[in-house]
């Protein structure tokens, strides 16, 4: 992987553009239908086939997102819920089973809303350490945002 050589990629830019919810390997491409454009819960949760400007591909396999949405999503929900709850008990000593009930229910609400975070940040955190690019790209070495000028070569 020539270009990879020539540009180390930096775990900050993936996670910039996870957050962004943009393709990880050109950053410019959004990986999920525009919050304008969401219809249903599957725009909501579904992200695109794949990026329109440089052919990566969005879900690998079926149930290549089940790792995000469990791992990811219920895990860092769950561990936020937690940490407000204990929080809320030490500093306000509410009694036992009441704060839980406060942090419990905007869960499903929180979960809801970084979904398509967890996603991107899944997405982003398979291609920093498994980058799988398309042969053409290895074999010539070029950076997959060149493609444009290979689109319109300039006539001599
Ligand atoms: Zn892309």
């Amino acid at each position: 992987m020539p270009h990879r050589a020539q540009q180390p990629p930096s775990a900050w830019r993936f996670i910039r553009r996870a957050l962004m919810l943009r393709c990880p390997e050109c950053g410019i491409s959004p990986v999920f239908v525009p919050v304008k454009k969401v219809r249903s819960l599957f725009d909501w949760f579904t992200p695109l086939d794949g990026c329109p400007r440089c052919g990566y591909a969005y879900e690998r396999e079926q149930g290549y997102f089940l790792l995000a949405i469990w791992g990811l999503n219920y895990g860092l929900v769950a561990l936020v819920g937690v940490l407000v709850g204990l929080y809320i008990q030490h500093r306000h000593h509410p009694g036992v089973s009441s704060p839980w009930w406060l942090v419990l229910a905007p869960m499903p609400f929180a979960s809801f809303l970084f979904a398509r975070h967890a996603k991107s940040l899944f997405l982003a955190m398979d291609h920093y350490f498994d980058p799988h690019l398309k042969p053409a790209d290895m074999s010539e070495g070029a950076h997959p945002l060149d493609e444009d000028e290979h689109e319109h070569p300039s006539q001599p």
